[in-house]
């Protein structure tokens, strides 16, 4: 799968808030987002009026972004959400919440979701005990996911365990640092999520 490479940091500036994508960083005074509060370019500084549409687009992306998903991931996913009983725009962000890489990510086994997702592409975790290296496998109400015995001395591991006490770790998730171990307790719920998310816009621009 195609993966966005280049720099992240315009895009908390081009959001308007800061999306947490480079780990540690973002809580330093190197934060891009601290240091320039406005929309990168030439006309960066200048007011920006959005349209019904602008409003909505920007939404779609900023949540994209902070998953780090590419458009054909992210729409497919909204697919699934639309298919599933209940409130799309919550369905979706239950189901963005319980990817693998957000999973190893929001357990403060990974500094930022990409180093989550390079963590799980390298094979470095198991779901009820069967290797599983794909950062979009949706993690179940119970599951469990483990660091794998020989990866449990991993520097990036250990670093991020050790910098993500500062983050909380949500309900849904029972984390057990000792023996690296992760499990769903429940599926994530729209409190569950924090980050200020407007999912409406997304279902409405969907739904054009
Ligand atoms: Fe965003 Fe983090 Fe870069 Fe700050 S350091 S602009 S929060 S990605």
């Amino acid at each position: 799968m195609a993966r966005y490479v280049g720099a992240v940091c315009r895009f908390c500036r081009r959001e308007n808030q800061k999306l947490f994508l480079k780990g540690d960083r973002c809580f330093t005074e190197k934060c891009a987002f601290e240091r320039r509060a406005y929309p990168p370019g030439q006309h960066g500084q200048g007011r920006i009026k959005f349209s019904e549409y602008g409003l909505q687009l920007r939404e779609k992306q900023k949540v994209r972004r902070m998953y780090g998903m590419l458009e054909a991931q992210f729409r497919n996913l909204f697919g699934k959400a639309e298919r599933m009983k209940g409130v799309t725009g919550e369905n979706f962000l239950s189901l963005l919440e319980r990817r693998m890489d957000n999973v190893v990510y929001r357990a403060g086994f990974a500094n930022s979701r990409s180093e989550a997702r390079q963590l799980v592409r390298h094979g470095h975790f198991m779901v009820d005990g069967k290797r599983v290296d794909i950062p979009s496998f949706l993690v179940q109400k119970g599951q469990e996911v483990v660091v794998i015995e020989k990866s449990r001395g991993a520097v990036q591991i250990l670093a991020a365990m050790e910098s993500s006490k500062r983050r909380e770790t949500p309900q849904w998730l029972e984390v057990s640092t000792g023996d690296f171990r992760i499990k769903m307790r429940d599926l994530p719920a729209r409190d569950d999520v924090t980050a200020p998310i407007e999912e409406r816009l997304i279902v409405e621009l969907y739904s054009k």
